[in-house]
């Protein structure tokens, strides 16, 4: 494609991209220490007209929360949010403790409405998807016939049907195990958390598992020789959900922040750019990006999945991963407008129409728009 095919086709996802209707919302935030509401006025455009930059700030070699273990693939990128509601708790706050052990946990880049930290290279495992690093990447042939891509998974009697096919898979089981005097659930052979309840004895767990036990992200399926397969899945106690494995060991882990102060708005539209370039860096396609929950059935990222922001990120990886993907560094894309912004998120309220101007230009060709 030339150059000028790619402006033009640059311009008309900016036009794609264009939100006809903006006004200010009023977000939840969660965090641990206390929720609190908080006002966005709305963003311009699903593309972030400001320019991505990462600061490095690496986890020391030998820490316990940076294994140095090399994933012999990338296939996700997994976002959160930290769920710490104070002032304080920033990305610069985030990137000093994991770089300080973290508490044995850690994840590749802090993401906030100012910054972006980098603390683990992108091909070593980090630990924050909560489904440990025991299982490593296989499939498991479900016996069931692809017929559509993604097919609609059920729970019945024990089993996963798929369109309606009962499957060859079991769901996962839980079972209380004793090591060293001490009762663990553990799930398809993994071991989870010590059991805190003193009732419960050693064994298998009567679960009764349904397809409401799924988590809401799905179960990944993959179509292979005709059939459809599963990679690896298992029960998560914490959560009480059927869950994917593979977070720790295959995939990126970035940590969103809902520091008191910040603009949500601003953080997800950094975070999405940050997402595009992972997956343009990583060879995957939009289909990578799952949520935490995905893993784990954990409630996180919370303050998105509550505000159902979710598809809407999503969308914002979209555009910005397809005009990443036609970018040269000699394109320049600029953004215009005389409200006060932050690549394009309003820091005013606005009233009726809003137009903005988009200048994408490079040497001597100038494509200058004006959307509203
Ligand atoms: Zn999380």
């Amino acid at each position: 494609m030339n150059k000028i095919e790619r402006i033009k086709k640059i311009k008309e996802l900016l036009i794609k991209g264009n939100n006809l209707k903006i006004g200010s919302r009023t977000f939840k935030a969660f965090g641990y220490q206390f929720n609190y509401y908080t006002k966005c006025f709305g963003d311009l455009n699903a593309y972030y007209f400001n320019d991505y930059e990462v600061t490095e700030m690496l986890v020391p070699n030998g820490l316990d929360n940076r294994p140095g273990i090399i994933k012999d693939k990338t296939l996700y990128v997994c976002v959160h949010d930290t769920a710490s509601a104070a002032e304080s708790a920033g990305a610069l706050a985030h990137a000093k403790y994991v770089t300080n052990g973290g508490g044995g946990t850690s994840w590749h880049y802090s993401c906030g409405d100012d910054m972006i930290y980098h603390h683990i290279p992108d091909n070593e495992v980090a630990y924050h998807a909560g489904d440990g690093t025991k299982v490593s990447y296989h499939t498991i042939d479900t016996n069931v016939l692809a017929t559509t891509k993604v097919p609609c998974i059920e729970i019945i009697d024990g089993y996963f049907y798929l369109n309606g096919n009962k499957s060859s898979v079991e769901v996962p089981d839980l079972t209380v195990v004793k090591v060293d005097d001490e009762l663990y659930y553990s799930s398809c052979g993994v071991i989870q958390g010590k059991v805190k309840d003193h009732s419960i004895k050693e064994g298998k767990q009567q679960l009764n598992l349904t397809t409401l036990d799924i988590n809401d992200a799905g179960i990944n399926t993959l179509i292979i020789d005709g059939n459809y397969h599963f990679t690896p899945v298992y029960y998560n106690k914490s959560y009480g959900f059927v869950a994917n494995r593979l977070g720790n060991l295959y995939s990126i882990g970035i940590e969103t922040m809902v520091n008191k102060g910040s603009n949500l708005l601003v953080t997800w539209h950094k975070c999405a750019k940050l997402v595009a370039h992972l997956l343009k860096d990583n060879n995957l396609c939009v289909d990578a990006v799952k949520p935490h929950h995905y893993f784990s059935g954990k409630p996180c990222p919370m303050t998105m999945r509550y505000n159902k922001m979710w598809n809407y990120f999503m969308s914002m990886v979209e555009i910005e991963f397809e005009v990443l993907k036609l970018l040269t560094s000699d394109i320049k894309i600029t953004l215009n407008t005389n409200k006060k912004n932050n690549g394009g998120v309003l820091l005013e309220e606005v009233d009726n129409l809003v137009s903005y101007e988009v200048i994408i230009e490079s040497c001597e060709i100038v494509e200058k728009f004006t959307l509203n």
